[in-house]
């Protein structure tokens, strides 16, 4: 993969298109992680006297009123706080002002581009990957680098369309992500999936690219109780997704010796976090039940089976870690996986929240920062934003 480091950046206008969809509430940005993580990137063109012409997606543009909710310019005083000096920002994604405040740069200016998706209000040019967008976007600098792992499994104009005009590479944030992620294509053994989360049809992709790569494949969360259902076991109100109920007895008997699956819950009749919970073998299940978390049992045995992995890849919570009472063993194998040194990447949205939430994120070998992003790499699908740089 080509590298921002392969690129003759020296003065020239380096289009750089981050990840800049950060939390915003009151038009205050309630959580930069997304933006400190773009600084290197952006740091070494300007060590390079680049001028540089920043682009990101905030949100979803449908309509007029997603507009206002969906400004950038927060991010462009955030941003200009932390590199500490001023940033130009644009209003508009296109036209002659746009053009202008270009045309005006100096080496070491930076200027953010108002959110890609508000060209998703006249019809969805941004995310269909317009060709002419690209294009415009293209012609407005001279080499372009993305940085936004989170999109890289979209062909939107600001990656695959700029991409496909200008000599074009991955930035820092992505050669993280990548060499990170580099280790499933030959991983060493033990080689343990830890699977969680809602729904199994999100991971069916996984499971079938993964399951024959690794050793184990815990699974638990919402999703086990489908594969519990699928061995004739009792799940009351649990969690069912009922259209892959086929898919997991079939998982089960082709890979029996892979699959585990938890043997007791933290269960409850109402989906809160103030009905007390009781915890419940897997053949104690009554009807007007429904397990929110795994239990202490299973956790004990996770535990065992991921001692000696030499790597661990970790998607999706082991129960509601949403609310306190069913986030203790989603907390507790991530307290266990760090604490004696095993080498674990979080695959991206729900679990790396919960490790930030129990203050593990930063302990871990590595947290990929990409939802869908990670989700698509881990079953093996080629990823568009990447394809248009190769
Ligand atoms: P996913 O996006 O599929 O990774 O799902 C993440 C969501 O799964 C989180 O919001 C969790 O609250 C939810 N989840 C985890 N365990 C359970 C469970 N036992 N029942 C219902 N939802 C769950």
């Amino acid at each position: 993969m080509r590298t921002i480091k392969d690129l003759d950046i020296e003065n020239k206008k380096v289009i750089i298109r981050c990840d800049f969809n950060v939390p915003i509430k009151d038009g205050k940005i309630t959580d930069d992680t997304r933006i400190q993580a773009a600084l290197e990137t952006i740091q070494y063109c300007l060590d390079k006297n680049a001028k540089v012409i920043l682009l990101s997606h905030l949100g979803r543009v449908k309509e007029e009123a997603d507009l206002a909710k969906n400004d950038l310019a927060p991010v462009a005083d955030r941003l200009s706080k932390l590199l500490k000096k001023d940033i130009l920002f644009s209003e508009k994604t296109r036209g002659e002002e746009l053009e202008a405040v270009i045309d005006s740069m100096e080496p070491g200016d930076v200027l953010l581009i108002q959110n890609t998706r508000y060209e998703d209000l006249d019809g969805k040019k941004e995310s269909s990957n317009d060709e002419e967008l690209g294009a415009y976007w293209a012609s407005l600098g001279d080499v372009f680098v993305n940085d936004a792992f989170g999109t890289i499994h979209r062909a939107h104009a600001s990656n695959v369309g700029i991409a496909s005009h200008l000599p074009s590479a991955v930035g820092f944030l992505i050669e993280r992500e990548l060499n990170a992620l580099s280790v499933l294509e030959n991983p060493p053994h033990p080689f343990i999936v830890v699977l969680g989360g809602a729904k199994v049809a999100d991971k069916i992709g996984v499971i079938e690219n993964l399951v024959t790569k690794a050793d184990k494949i815990l699974i638990g969360g919402g999703m086990a109780f489908t594969f519990l259902k699928a061995k004739g076991y009792e799940i009351g109100k649990s969690l069912l997704d009922e259209e892959n109920l086929d898919f997991c007895k079939r998982m089960l008997e082709e890979h029996s010796d892979k699959i585990v699956l938890p043997v007791d819950f933290a269960v409850t009749n109402e989906y809160s976090n103030d009905e007390e919970y009781r915890v419940r073998g897997i053949n104690e299940f009554h009807a007007d039940e429904m397990g929110l978390d795994i239990g202490n049992q299973t956790v004990e045995f996770f535990k065992q089976v991921v001692e000696d992995a030499a790597i661990v890849i970790w998607n999706g919570p082991l129960g509601v870690y949403e609310f306190d009472q069913y986030k203790k063993n989603t907390d507790e194998l991530l307290k266990y996986l760090v604490v004696n040194d095993i080498k674990v990447i979080l695959g991206g949205g729900d679990i790396v929240a919960a490790a930030t939430a129990a203050g593990y994120k930063d302990k871990v070998y590595h947290a990929s920062t990409g939802g869908g992003a990670t989700l698509e790499y881990l079953e093996g699908k080629k990823l568009p934003g990447l394809e248009a740089i190769k």
